[in-house]
């Protein structure tokens, strides 16, 4: 949830300065007990328009970050849930107040097709069910939000892509940074060259986790039937970042894998370096990894430098310049907050979200090609 000392006066100021308005339910709808405005969906200050969203799979990031960040959102609300695990039902039921009709199992989800609550479906499960999902909920006419990475390859982005354009529903991609300010701002200083040309890229993500895992039961991240390993999980975080503070799509990337803890990297990759060249001959150098703990992204240009660290962080992004300047987080209380207010918006305006599956899925081009890469030795593949 939010922050403990930030009081709702500095939070409708953060919020504000960030763009999103009167975002913020008001505060008698404060916690989200089973309150009548939770159950109605009404909570003063939000739109009478406002989206439902159904997230699906109800795991870490749906649990502490997606449905704290619905109780702040203005254009789009928590209607419903589909889970797997029954267990996990009344928790939500009674934390956000959501009526049984809108509950869900993946077995029963096609039936979302005749709930008026439910206009948009956020899917939040292991990589590999990202396609199978948004098949089913663009077939029962619902908008897809889709988290990253898109896909387990290309060919199954264009194939989400396809599915929403014929059934004529949205699809967004959860890359919730480029919502934040301080990726408008690289993207600014891409087109003004504020330090000169950029002369080098680089951008590395990850994080180190798993020493405690027993083989014989690993997590998703793990299993390659999955869409496990490094790449997929915060390689397209260097992904991203590279194309946003260059402004450019790469047209050749070379990548090798290293392995460190067999036992538990087996068909997945633990770190991965990969080198994506530019039509203007400027390189980026990527990383991404579970065993190290990275979170940079920065450019070297003829006049200076500039540093985002941490660039991808759900809080405290920040940085530097050469002559003495900062990036921060642009007063944005909460990433997913921001980013889902503007993709609901995007639904109610009849108008492309910002980050649409076409976006998800140029990424999903260049991760196979990195995957290729690996797989041949450090073969340099033309995108
Ligand atoms: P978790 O493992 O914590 O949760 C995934 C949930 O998916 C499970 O709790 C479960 O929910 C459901 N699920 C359905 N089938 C399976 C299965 N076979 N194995 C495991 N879980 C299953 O993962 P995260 O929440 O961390 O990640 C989910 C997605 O969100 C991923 O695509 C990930 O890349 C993305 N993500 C994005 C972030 C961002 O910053 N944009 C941050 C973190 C994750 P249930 O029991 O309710 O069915």
């Amino acid at each position: 949830m939010l922050d403990t000392g930030m009081t709702r006066r500095h939070l409708l100021a953060a919020m504000a300065a960030a763009g999103l308005g009167a975002a913020l339910p008001a505060p008698a709808a404060g916690p989200r007990g089973a309150s009548a405005a939770a159950r109605d969906g009404a909570a003063a200050g939000r739109r009478p328009d406002s989206i439902g969203v159904a997230l699906v799979g109800l795991g870490y990031y749906a649990t502490h970050l997606l449905a704290p960040g619905l109780q702040l959102t203005r254009n789009c609300h928590l209607a419903g849930i589909v889970t797997g695990s029954p267990e996990k039902i009344p928790q939500w039921q009674q934390q956000y107040g959501i009526a049984d009709r809108n509950v869900y199992s993946y077995d029963d989800f096609d039936r979302i097709a005749d709930n008026p609550d439910i206009q948009a479906v956020y899917i939040v499960t292991p990589n590999d069910l990202h396609l199978p999902l948004t098949r089913r909920a663009a077939a029962a006419g619902k908008h897809v939000w889709c988290e990253k990475p898109m896909a387990m390859n290309a060919a199954e982005a264009q194939e989400m892509i396809d599915a929403c354009r014929a059934a004529g529903v949205q699809l967004a991609i959860g890359y919730r940074m480029q919502h934040q300010p301080s990726t408008a701002r690289l993207r600014a200083m891409a087109k003004d060259r504020p330090y000169g040309r950029i002369l080098k890229v680089s951008a590395d993500a990850g994080f180190h986790a798993y020493d405690d895992v027993d083989p014989s039961s690993k997590p998703w991240r793990l299993l390659p039937q999955h869409g496990g390993g490094a790449m997929y999980d915060m390689g397209v975080y260097s992904l991203q970042g590279a194309r946003y503070i260059t402004g450019q799509e790469p047209v050749a990337v070379t990548a090798r894998s290293e392995i460190h803890r067999p036992h538990l990297f087996e068909g997945v990759d633990e770190t991965t370096y990969f080198t994506l060249e530019f039509a203007d001959g400027l390189v980026a150098e990527c990383s991404t990894s579970f065993g190290k703990n990275m979170n940079t992204l920065r450019a070297d240009c003829e006049r200076g430098w500039y540093e985002v660290s941490p660039f991808q962080a759900y809080k405290g992004i920040g940085g530097r310049t050469s002559d003495g300047g900062s990036f921060d987080d642009g007063g944005v209380p909460h990433q997913q907050a921001l980013q889902m207010d503007n993709d609901a918006l995007a639904i109610l305006e009849k108008r492309p979200p910002l980050v649409p599956g076409e976006e998800g899925l140029r990424d999903m081009r260049v991760v196979d090609a990195v995957h290729a890469s690996a797989r041949e030795g450090g073969k340099r593949i033309v995108l």
